[in-house]
């Protein structure tokens, strides 16, 4: 982040500009929502700021900028489009202590503006370091539309509710009170009856709220998928917005994290490969617990929840306590890994069944059904796979697999490291060495990238 978004006290300050064309009337339209005392210099404005200032909303000095005229100005902007007068103007105004942006000018800008969506006192600064102004424009008209005009009124009228709402219990017996309020009750009165509807929606609500039973917690277990926000479900997102309690595995990356509720409370249950950092049944317990404490937890784990994620033992524990609970599936490592390399997890004719094996599991290195394995056209995704690759090469080859099954190994699964590294079953554990992986990884055996079996043929067709 190179500009730091911050919301700026204006009210009764001075914010000075320079020029009086199309550049200046557009930052003017944006500035006369402030509370700021707004001074235009310009030795000839439009006609639009004239009118403006005939309404009080800005006053014009009439001649070229001078020393001392942003004497106090906290903010200064030089729309002249003109560059040698914009230098001209901002090296004064930063001598005398503003803070200068030049319109289009973002190299010598102390700040940007940002595309704003208006619903005062709601504001939403939307900023792309001038890098994508169109993608700018796209989300603020996507926001224009999804928040409701009413927004600013309600949020104006729920301040001075604000102190009522303090009989309800703080953490979040008051928060569901606002987002009912936000996104039912008050558009609904507001809608129905105007502004004079909203105070005795609140009335209603509050005492609704206030009669209610104490509510238990929910869990929902969630799949994070493989890294990507992208391939994260709708009811990941949704469970992620809703949360009070993240407890997350060491595998769900910050970009996920970054989608949860701003409040909410985010715990890293990481267990690491070998050596356990904390044990599973330390996290069962604090599930538990912050579900008994009437809380909404996120259970979110990488990939599927289901595909070697202990979620029984999590499920046992929520159920010897009767905490209601919900399964959001997500997508596991290994379908991520096949679309990343091209290939299908099952090929008629190749092979019609797939294996998710692990290479180790609580007690080591895991035992499998190697003579079936070693068989020909057979596939597996391998997880946990890198510390035992070498038994795993081991047992596949003594139980008569054929050395050059092809062997793939896909590192941080969809993101934006992604790494394919394409061998052979005989060259497994070299080549595991060799990479000296950081990121988890995933180990397909019987499958190599599509791109490298397409030039293997075309090598066999020219020879
Ligand atoms: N529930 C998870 C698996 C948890 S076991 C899922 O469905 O994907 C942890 C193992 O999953 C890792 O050791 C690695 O083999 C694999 N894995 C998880 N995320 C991965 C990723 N982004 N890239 C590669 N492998 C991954």
């Amino acid at each position: 982040m190179k500009h730091f978004p911050i919301f700026l006290a204006v009210a009764g300050r001075r914010i000075v500009l320079s020029g009086g064309g199309d550049a200046a009337m557009a930052k003017l339209r944006l500035l006369m929502k402030t509370e700021a005392h707004l001074t235009v210099i310009a030795a000839e404005v439009a006609d639009d700021i004239r009118k403006w200032e005939a309404a009080g909303k800005l006053r014009v000095i009439p001649r070229a900028m001078a020393p001392g005229d942003a004497l106090c100005a906290a903010l200064f902007y030089a729309a002249n489009e003109d560059n040698a007068e914009d230098a001209r103007v901002s090296a004064i105004a930063h001598a005398e202590g503003a803070l200068v942006n030049i319109v289009d000018n973002l190299a010598d800008s102390q700040f940007i503006t940002p595309a704003i969506v208006d619903r005062d006192p709601v504001t939403v600064a939307i900023g792309t370091e001038g890098a994508a102004p169109v993608l700018a424009r796209a989300i603020k008209a996507d926001l224009e539309e999804r928040l409701p005009t009413s927004l600013g009124v309600l949020a104006r009228i729920g301040k001075t509710f604000r102190h009522a709402v303090d009989v309800l219990p703080m953490g979040r017996k008051r928060r569901d009170f606002w987002s009912s309020f936000y996104f039912g009750a008050g558009p609904k009165a507001f809608a129905q009856h105007g502004a004079t509807g909203v105070i005795p929606a609140l009335e209603t609500l509050l005492d609704e709220r206030i009669t209610a039973r104490q509510t238990t917690g929910h869990v929902d277990l969630v799949g994070a998928g493989p890294g990507d926000p992208e391939l994260l479900t709708l009811k990941a997102r949704k469970a992620l917005d809703k949360a009070d309690v993240v407890i997350h595995d060491r595998l769900v990356t910050g970009d996920i994290l970054e989608l949860a509720r701003r409040e909410a409370i985010i715990i890293d249950a990481g267990k690491q490969g070998f050596g356990p950092a904390m044990q599973q049944s330390d996290i069962d317990a604090l599930i538990v617990q912050h579900a008994l404490d009437g809380h909404h937890v996120v259970r979110l784990k990488a990939g599927d929840p289901t595909v070697f994620g202990r979620l029984d033992e999590e499920l046992a524990a929520l159920d010897a306590h009767g905490i209601p609970y919900t399964i959001v599936p997500g997508i596991t490592a290994a379908s991520a890994a096949v679309a990343g390399i091209g290939q299908s997890l099952t090929q008629r004719g190749r092979n019609s069944s797939v294996r998710l094996i692990t290479g180790h599991d609580t007690k080591g290195y895991a035992d499998h059904d190697w003579t079936a394995l070693a068989r020909k056209g057979e596939v597996a995704a391998i997880y946990m796979g890198k510390k035992s690759a070498r038994f795993i090469q081991g047992r596949l080859l003594m139980h008569g697999a054929d050395p050059a099954t092809p062997v793939t190994i896909v590192e941080n699964v969809s993101r934006a490291d992604q790494q394919i590294i394409a061998t052979t079953l005989a060259e497994l554990e070299p080549t595991l060495t060799q990479a000296k992986l950081q990121g988890p990884a995933l180990t397909f055996y019987g499958l190599a990238p599509r791109a490298a079996q397409i030039t293997a043929q075309s090598l066999k067709e020219f020879a």
